[in-house]
C-alpha cells in the first residue's frame, strides 16, 4: 500500500477491510464488555494484555481494548510511519502515559525544550508523575542528558510561538534516549517526525486530527516496544479513548490533508497581511524552507499586538474567540490568559511568550472574510 500517496491513505486508513464485509461506514462498537463462553482463552489473553501486548481477537472489556479505537490507532500509526499507535482520552492522557511508562522503566529524568503547550509544561515541571526535569536549549541537549534520562520532549512548531526545532539535530544529540515530538500543530499531513529520527510522536487528536471541535482524544505513534509500556499504563490507569470519539477522529483523518492544505494557504495570506498592519509588532509563522521539515507553514500563527490583546479578542465577530485549535472555524485566543495561563508569568517569559501575543488557529473560511474581521477588530481597538 506504500505506493499510494498520503492523501489517498488518509481517506482509506483504518477501513481497508470494510468493502469485503459489505460495510461503508466504520462500525462503532459501544460495548463495555464482550461475552465469551471460553474463559480459559480469556484468561490467557488477559495475561498477554497485562504485558502490554497487542492481542488479536475480540476484546474482553472496554478498558483493555475496543475495535473502533483499534482502527483509529492503526490509522495514525500508518500515517505517522510508525509500527504502533496507542490512543487515550485526551492529549494530556497520552503525554501522561509516556511519562509514567518512562518513570516506571527506571529512567525518570526528562529533558525538555520550551515552549510547550501550557499544561504539558505544567505537567512535567510540577513533577506530578514522579519525573525529574532539565529544561534545555535545543543546542544544549547533549549536555543535559544523564544516565537516567528516559525521554527528550519537544514541540515543533511549538504552541503558541510557532518556534521550530531541528528534529534531526535533537535526535543526534539525544543519542540512545528516545525523542518525543508533539506533532499536534503540524499533523502528519505536513510533518512526519519519525522521518527525522524521532521515536515517539504525540498528538492532541482533539485538534486537527478530529478537525471539527467535537471529539476529545490523544494518541501516541511509536515503535511496538514503547507502545507496550503505554498499553500497560493505560490498562492500569484507564485513560482510554471513547469509541464514539475514535469514530469521529478516524472520520476526521479522511479530510486531514485537504483541510491542512486549504487552511495553510489561508494562514499564509493572513500572516502576510498582519505583518503589514501598523498595530502589529510581530508575526510568527513558520517558513517551511528553513528546516525542510514542514510541507507548508501550517494553519497556526501568532502575532503581537500594540493594542490590548483582550480588546482584540472581544472585538472579533466572524472569528470564534475560543481556546483550542484545529477546527473548521477560525479560533482566536490569548495564551497568557488561557492556553498558557497555568505556566507562571516568569516561566512564560523564559519560554518567549509575551503578554501581547495572540494565537490564531486558521479554519476553512475565506481569507478575505477572515481578514476583514481581523482588520475591523484591530481598528476598533486602536
Ligand atoms: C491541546 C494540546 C495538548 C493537550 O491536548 P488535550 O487533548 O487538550 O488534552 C497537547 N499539546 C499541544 C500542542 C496542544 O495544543
Amino acid at each position: 500500500m506504500t505506493e499510494q500517496t498520503f492523501w489517498t491513505r488518509a481517506v482509506h486508513v483504518g477501513r481497508d477491510d470494510l468493502a469485503d464485509q459489505g460495510l461503508h461506514a466504520v462500525p462503532l462498537d459501544l460495548s463495555t464488555t464482550h461475552p465469551s463462553r471460553n474463559s480459559r482463552d480469556e484468561a490467557e489473553r488477559l495475561d498477554a494484555m497485562t504485558t502490554g501486548a497487542q492481542v488479536s481477537g475480540m476484546p474482553i472489556y472496554a478498558r483493555l481494548g475496543n475495535p473502533t479505537v483499534a482502527r483509529f490507532e492503526e490509522a495514525i500509526a500508518e500515517l505517522e510511519g510508525c509500527e504502533s499507535g496507542v490512543a487515550f482520552g485526551s492529549g494530556m492522557a497520552a503525554l501522561s502515559a509516556c511519562l509514567l511508562a518512562t518513570v516506571a522503566a527506571g529512567r525518570p529524568h526528562v529533558v525538555a525544550v520550551r515552549p510547550l503547550y501550557g499544561t504539558s509544561d505544567h505537567l512535567i515541571a510540577s513533577r506530578l508523575l514522579g519525573n525529574q526535569l532539565t529544561w534545555s536549549d535545543p543546542a544544549e541537549i547533549g549536555a543535559a542528558i544523564r544516565p537516567d534520562t528516559g525521554l527528550v520532549i519537544i514541540e515543533t512548531p511549538a504552541n503558541p510561538t510557532l518556534a521550530e526545532i531541528d528534529i534531526r539535530a535533537v535526535v543526534d544529540a539525544a543519542g540512545d534516549v528516545p525523542v518525543l515530538v508533539d506533532n499536534t500543530f503540524a499533523t502528519p499531513a505536513l510533518q512526519r517526525p519519525t522521518e527525522f529520527g524521532a521515536a515517539v510522536v504525540v498528538h492532541s487528536a482533539t485538534k486537527f486530527l478530529g478537525g471539527h471541535g467535537d471529539a476529545m482524544g490523544g494518541v501516541v505513534a511509536c515503535g511496538e516496544d514503547f507502545a507496550r509500556g503505554l498499553r500497560q499504563v493505560r490498562i492500569a490507569t484507564g485513560g482510554v479513548l471513547h469509541p464514539s470519539a475514535a469514530y469521529l477522529l478516524l472520520r476526521g483523518l479522511a479530510t486531514l490533508p485537504v483541510r491542512m492544505e486549504r487552511a495553510s494557504a489561508t494562514a499564509a495570506v493572513l500572516a502576510e497581511r498582519l505583518l503589514a498592519h501598523p498595530r502589529i509588532s510581530a508575526v510568527h509563522y513558520p517558513d517551511p524552507g528553513k528546516l525542510g521539515q514542514l510541507a507548508t507553514g501550517g494553519a497556526m500563527l501568532s502575532f503581537e499586538t500594540e493594542t490590548s490583546p483582550h480588546e482584540v479578542i472581544s472585538a472579533v465577530r466572524l472569528i470564534t474567540p475560543a481556546v483550542s485549535l484545529g477546527s473548521t472555524d477560525t479560533l482566536l485566543q490569548h495564551p497568557a490568559s488561557l492556553s498558557h495561563h497555568i505556566v507562571a508569568p516568569e516561566d512564560r517569559a523564559a519560554a518567549g511568550i509575551p503578554d501581547s501575543l495572540l494565537r490564531l488557529s486558521v479554519g476553512l473560511e475565506s481569507p478575505d472574510d477572515l481578514w476583514r474581521d481581523l482588520d475591523q477588530a484591530l481598528d476598533r481597538t486602536g
